[in-house]
Formats: C-alpha cells, structure tokens, sequence
C-alpha cells in the first residue's frame, strides 16, 4: 500500500469515534487491508477520482472498479458513468454516480457559484441499495442518537449514526453554539419538494438544525425557479459548520440552493476534494 494510500486511511479511521449508540461495525483499517480488491484498486491510476472517493468512503458496498463500473459488494456491477450528457436538472433528478461529482463543494466561505450544489445530486440506485429501497427497509437500520437533550432518528449504515455522536460529542465544548442545536427532523421518507426523487432524509443520513436561525433558498427568493439567478443568504456559524464537516457531513450553505439548516452525511462528497 502506497503511503498516501495508508496516510488516508488512517485519517478516516481516525475519524470514526466510539460514541454511546448501538455500534454497528464500522469499516475498520483491518478490514480494509484485508480486502484486497479495494487496495488492489487503489493503485489503478486510471481509476476516476470520483470512484476512488467511493471506494474510501463506503468501503463495504463500493469494492472496486473495472471497466466503467463500480463493483459493488455480493458481485453486482453498476455503470459509474452512464455517458449521457445532462442538464442541471437532469444532474439532480437522474444522476449516475459520476454526475454526484460534477458540482463544487467550496469550503472557503465564498458563496456558492451558479448552480453549484455538490451534494443534491444522489445516484438513487447507489444510496437505496446501501440504505434501504423502502421506508420498511430504511427502518430497520435506524437507531437513535442522543442530540443536545432530544433523540433524533439516524441510519448506522457506513458508520453515519456514529459519526453524528462524533459531532454530538465535539459539540458539547462549544455552548455558544447551541442555539443553533434543536433539530427540527432527522429521518423522514418522503420526496424533495417539487420533485419526483427521494430526499436525503428518506435514508437516515441528513438532520436539520437551528430552524430559527435559518435560510432557506426559496423563503429569500419566492418563485424563483431552479435556474434562476438567486440572493443568497446564511446566518449559520462557520465553527459549526466545520464541526460536521470533520465527521464526514456536507453542509446544505454551501449549495447554490442553500437550505442552511441541513447537515447530510455524504463523506464521498468532502473525499472527492482531500484525496
Ligand atoms: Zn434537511
């Protein structure tokens, strides 16, 4: 294994912290190393930065590349790039998993540029095969997380559960900080407003936070259509932002359809950028 590969490695790892909820085994370095396909892979040069970031980050579902596809755990396969040339809307509504890496996440503090919104975008066949295709099924791998004197409902596929006992954990050093706390939902299966697929809370892996203290892209500027130039707007501390960023969630402010409230575990995002 290449230094880099194992420097990487050992900073994931490091980022997965014990917490108190039922722990579900997380991708541990052992098991990595173990696999030798993952790290047989991780040598291929010619492998898409966006897949070696799914590979790093869910590392018991995305177990290699070959050919165009990701090779995904049980030996089934999936088209990374299904070669289409797309449309922002398309890019949100019928994403492929190289599509979910074609926005950029800036954390420098700029607002976000025109239509970037890393992270909307969801290759749904990815996300519900690792997290369930029915709300009966995304159930069944949700566990409570205590969350600043609530419970709040949390998926423990790819260790998100504990990474957001990770955030807890940071966060209760930072008392200025909770006001922005109360969460105003976690898990909840439904569609994205005014759209026909699943929103990230459907899966058990996004939480708002801080309603009162928020901005919604909508609520500044009523009427305006996805591809309308917008006023954008936030009231969010950057320290708590970068808090849930250190545990693998992106943050909803850095989208150009800012809703500053949402956090969503989606390490894949945040990899493409550090690898
Ligand atoms: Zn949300």
């Amino acid at each position: 294994m290449s230094n880099l590969v194992r420097i990487l490695l050992v900073s994931f790892c490091f980022l997965s912290v014990q917490c108190s909820a039922e722990r579900r085994q997380n991708p541990a370095k052992e098991e990595l190393e173990d696999d030798t396909t993952v790290v047989a892979n991780f040598h291929e040069a010619q492998i898409p930065l966006g897949v070696r970031s799914l590979m790093m980050a869910y590392p018991d579902f995305v177990k290699g590349y070959e050919n165009d596809t990701l090779l995904l755990v049980g030996g089934k396969g999936m088209p990374y790039d299904d070669g289409r040339e797309k449309s922002f809307e398309e890019k949100l509504d019928d994403a492929d998993p190289e599509d979910m890496f074609s926005f950029t996440y800036d954390r420098t503090g700029r607002q976000p540029g025109y239509l970037q919104d890393a992270g909307r975008s969801r290759c749904e066949t990815l996300f519900k095969m690792m997290y369930g295709s029915t709300e009966k099924d995304v159930r069944q791998n949700l566990t409570q997380v205590e969350w600043f004197g609530e419970k709040v409902l949390f998926t423990r596929v790819n260790g998100a559960a504990d990474s957001l006992c990770a955030v807890a954990k940071e966060l209760t050093n930072h008392s200025e900080l909770l006001p922005y706390l109360k969460s105003s939902g976690s898990f909840l299966w439904r569609k994205v407003r005014g759209a026909n697929r699943q929103s990230a809370h459907s899966y058990g892996i996004a939480i708002d936070v801080g309603v009162s203290k928020s901005d919604y892209w909508l609520w500044k500027n009523p009427g305006k259509k996805e591809t309308d130039k917008i006023v954008y707007s936030n009231r969010m501390p950057s320290q708590l932002v970068a808090i849930f960023e250190r545990h693998g969630f992106i943050w909803g402010g850095r989208w150009y359809h800012y809703d500053t409230m949402h956090f969503e575990f989606r390490p894949e995002i945040l990899n493409s950028f550090d690898l």
